[in-house]
């Protein structure tokens, strides 16, 4: 009798330990997250009302959350002008269109909820129409897996029942704002123009001036730059910051990270192969190394593209070294992993390190205090930003800040 209750016991004990297992990898993997709807909140029709029209709003920073607020102003009808210090716009939303033969994302790159995100946050009726009947989307839900274990790389096909999320089959998060968004505000960008001194003195208009000594002066201003750059002080602010905004800042882990691409002759790679052990993996949030099938789901192209994405500490010694050095890094790692498979079949390569990125310096910010850094400071300071590391969750933080902006009545 005794035995049978330490058996019933002990299976009991099995039972809930890998009950507790499944319940961990359930929650690190996406699968029950990729279909969930965000929620866009609606605009309140009587906001630019509340705006007295004075001034222009100065946005800085022309990335998917500056973007957004421009594009929300200009539904609102409000004045507005983007400064954006490089050449282009979309800061960590950028495609190659000439490596392969299908345009492939070099920053963001997966929609991490359900894609009726790119229909909702837009403003304009046709536009969303247009993106229902022209935008196909993948379920991107790899069919091998590899991960790393015990000094080799082992197989994990189960792996699969865990992870799904969506991609665009052949376009690119890029194309989808210079498509529907960029359209509305380009008139209003200004190139090259490297903000250095944000001035929001209570009286009297805000004034923003570049590198270049060109002053810009409107009612409002709203911060869309990655959190790095207001983190490493490039912009100096009259008055300075709050104290406690400026230690929300301080305390931002800025990960390094870097997108390497390699085109094969063969496949010879699963469709994901985890260069982590699955214990890292359950354990972290912040550090990835992972290889994946660039194309996958892409079935208009034969071409066989590997992916890198390499984010947090296993990217901080790689995304320092020359490109040389990181790609005959990356080709080493993989010829352990695959049996020198990847030097044979090796065709070309190109790499992305956004650490390198004079006004990015890095991939994204990891457990930032969204609230006080996002607070408004009096009614001229705004802020957007990707504290939650994603191209829609910038663009609803950019819209947000555009009706927070208009919103505040100015002060004379
Ligand atoms: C490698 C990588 C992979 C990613 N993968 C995904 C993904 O798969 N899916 C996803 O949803 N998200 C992903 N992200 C995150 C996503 O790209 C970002 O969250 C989002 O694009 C941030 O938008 P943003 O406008 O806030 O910042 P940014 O895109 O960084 O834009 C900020 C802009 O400010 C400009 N700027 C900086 N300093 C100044 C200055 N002094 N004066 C004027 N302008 C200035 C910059 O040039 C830049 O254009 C990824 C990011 C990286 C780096």
């Amino acid at each position: 009798m005794n035995k049978l209750f330490a058996y019933l016991l002990g299976f009991l004990g099995l039972t809930v330990v890998a009950l507790v297992i499944s319940a961990i990898v359930l929650s690190r993997l996406s699968l029950a997250e990729a279909d969930r709807k965000t929620y866009v909140p609606p605009i309140d029709e009587s906001v630019p009302k509340a705006y007295n029209g004075e001034g222009q709003v100065i946005i800085v920073g022309a990335g998917a959350s500056g973007l957004f607020a421009g594009y929300t102003l200009e539904y609102l009808g409000v004045p507005f002008t983007i400064l954006e210090a490089s050449p282009t716009f979309g800061g960590r939303v950028q495609r190659m269109e000439d490596f392969v033969d299908v345009p492939i994302d070099i920053g963001a790159e997966w929609i991490h909820t359900n894609p009726q995100i790119l229909q909702d946050l837009l403003l304009i009726e046709t536009d969303q129409e247009s993106v229902k009947s022209n935008i196909e989307t993948i379920g991107f839900q790899p069919q091998s897996f590899s991960l790393w274990a015990h000094g080799r790389r082992v197989q994990r096909n189960w792996m699969r029942f865990f992870y799904k999320e969506y991609k665009f089959k052949s376009t690119t998060w890029s194309q989808w704002l210079e498509n529907y968004i960029v359209p509305y505000v380009q008139d209003h960008i200004v190139y090259n123009a490297v903000v250095q001194h944000v001035d929001y003195s209570e009286t009297g208009d805000v004034s923003v001036t570049t590198a270049d000594g060109v002053t810009y002066t409107g009612s409002k201003v709203i911060m869309a730059v990655p959190l790095k750059v207001l983190q490493d002080h490039d912009i100096q602010f009259s008055p300075a910051l709050p104290a406690d905004k400026t230690k929300a800042l301080e305390e931002v882990y800025w990960a390094p990270g870097f997108k390497v691409f390699i085109e094969f002759q063969e496949r010879f790679y699963t469709d994901m192969t985890m260069d982590i052990t699955l214990t890292q993996f359950l354990q972290t949030e912040n550090d990835y190394r992972i290889f994946f099938n660039g194309v996958f789901g892409k079935d208009q192209t034969s071409r066989n593209l590997m992916t890198l994405f390499c984010v947090g500490e296993p990217a901080r010694e790689w995304s320092r070294l020359s490109d040389k050095e990181l790609f005959e890094t990356v080709l080493a790692r993989l010829d352990q992993l695959y049996d020198g498979e990847a030097s044979k079949q090796y065709i070309q390569h190109r790499i992305q390190n956004w650490s390198n990125q004079p006004f990015i310096r890095g991939a994204y910010a990891f457990s930032a205090d969204s609230a006080t850094i996002e607070r408004p400071v009096g009614d001229k300071l705004f802020f957007a930003t990707d504290t939650e590391i994603m191209v829609h969750s910038a663009a609803l933080s950019g819209r947000r800040a555009a009706v927070e902006a208009v919103s505040n009545p100015i002060s004379s």
